[in-house]
Parts: C-alpha cells; structure tokens; sequence
C-alpha cells in the first residue's frame, strides 16, 4: 500500500467510527428521553429501534415478538394511587373501651397518614372521611374505582385478655401476590418500630373480605388492643397516632418508591 492510500484509508476509517460513536450517543440519549417520559406513566413497552413503544401499539401491528420487552415501573410519589380505609364508622363502632371506639382511633390514624402521604406527593384517598358507615364492598369498589396502587385498612383489636397488647398485619397474598406479602411485612415492620409496641407477627391468607377481594397489595393492620389500658391510653393520642401513620407512610414509601428517600 502507497503511504498516501494508507493515510487516506485511516482517515476514512476514523471518519467512519466517529460518525458511529456520534449515532450511537444520539440513539442512547434520544433512547433515555422516551424512557424518562415512559416511567412517568409507568408500565409495559417494548424497545423498537432504539425507542419505546407502549405494549399496545406495537400487539396491533403484530411486531411486539421482534422487539425486547421492557417493564417500566412508575418511580415517582405522584404516579401512585394510595387508598386508605380507616376500618368501621357510622352504626358500627368497632372494638370499644371506656368510650374510646375502634372506628374514631382508625380514623384518627388514617388522617394523620393521608397527611404524611400526600406531603411526599401520593394521590391519596380514604374510603370515608367521617363517621360514615360503608360495606365491606363499598371498601372494595372504590379501590378499584381510584385504581388504587395498595390498600391499607385500618383496624384496632380488643380481647378478652387485659394483658394482651401489640400489632397485628394481614394480608392475602393468594390475592396481591408474593407483591402483597412484602408490602404486609414493610408496613408492619416500620408501624412496630416507629410506635415500640409489641410485634404479634404479620398473618398471610387470612379470609379477611378487604384483603382477600382487593387484587393490589393490601394489608389490614390491627394496630393496637383497645382492651390493654396502657395501650387504649397511647392508641387515644395524638402523638401515638401519629407514631403510627408515620411507621404506615415509611412503609408504603419504601414498597412504592424505594429509591427515594423516606423523610
Ligand atoms: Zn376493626
């Protein structure tokens, strides 16, 4: 090869590969972009050339088996829907001691969580604000209705034991799914530390109608014994509650959004 064919043949060449990293910046940045904008709404696209395509689209024109598919999880506070039923209301009282009802301490708790959720930017939503009384389907239908991400009930226990205190969380995960599960033990793992009380264990396939006919992850936590004094007295406070939607918020954040940080 003559010494100015060879310097013209690297010059191509590094012409060529220039022009190639250049392309390949562009589709990779281009290819974030779509993602970025994608994780926003959250769930399934599938990459064609180098762009993401909602799952729908790509089915209709029959190409969805050429391409890769990818699941894009919502990332962000606001993208989820987070419904909150403080349980009992209205002509059902609950569990009752010493005029402290189940259904104004669930309540109570569930407000103070809707707080919390809402200042780290979830679309939240109870199924009562009030002293309301909804059915056990009613409960169910407006999950479905908001779409809900997760479900959490709200619940006190009482027994026939005075000595008898701590929390108790079920969850059905022939229902939500191995989902539902971690989201049972996440809840409740943070609840019990936050509020100190005693950990009475997390119950998996409970027939319990809110866990079992929802299909998002969803617990019913029984928070505390109204029939233990000491713990009446704490459940009956503000700051205890608060304890407690605190616990239930870090919980649902770290399910949720566990690449952000729990405040
Ligand atoms: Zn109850």
């Amino acid at each position: 090869m003559k010494k100015t064919t060879w310097i013209l043949t690297a010059l191509i060449l590094a012409i060529a590969a220039g022009t190639a990293m250049a392309a390949a910046i562009f589709a990779f940045q281009s290819g974030e972009k779509t993602k970025n904008a994608a994780s926003a709404a959250g769930g399934t696209f599938y990459v064609m050339e180098g762009k993401l395509t909602p799952k729908g689209s790509l089915a209709e024109t029959g190409k969805a088996q050429y391409a890769k598919k990818v699941v894009v999880r919502k990332s962000k506070p606001k993208d989820f829907v987070v419904v909150l039923d403080p349980g009992h209301g209205g002509k059902d009282n609950g569990a009752s001691r010493d005029n402290v009802l189940e259904k104004d301490v669930n309540l109570a708790i569930a407000k103070f969580a809707e707080a919390k959720l809402k200042e780290l930017g979830y679309q939240v939503f109870l199924t009562r604000d009030a002293d309301d009384f909804i059915s056990l389907q009613g409960r169910v239908d407006f999950a479905a209705e908001k779409k809900a991400d997760v479900f959490v009930s709200f619940h006190q226990n009482s027994s026939g034991y005075p000595d008898v205190k701590g929390m108790e969380t079920y969850c059905t995960s022939e229902s939500s799914g191995e989902d539902g599960k971690e989201f049972a033990r996440l809840l409740h793992k943070a609840a019990v530390k936050q509020s100190g009380t005693r950990d009475r264990g997390i119950l998996d396939n409970a027939s319990l109608f809110v866990t079992r006919e929802n299909h998002m992850p969803a617990v019913l936590m029984e928070l505390g014994f109204l029939t233990n004094e000491a713990e009446r007295k704490n459940l009956s406070s503000a700051a205890y509650q608060e304890k407690l939607a605190q616990g239930i918020t870090e919980g649902i954040h770290t399910f949720l959004c566990p690449n952000a940080q729990t405040k």
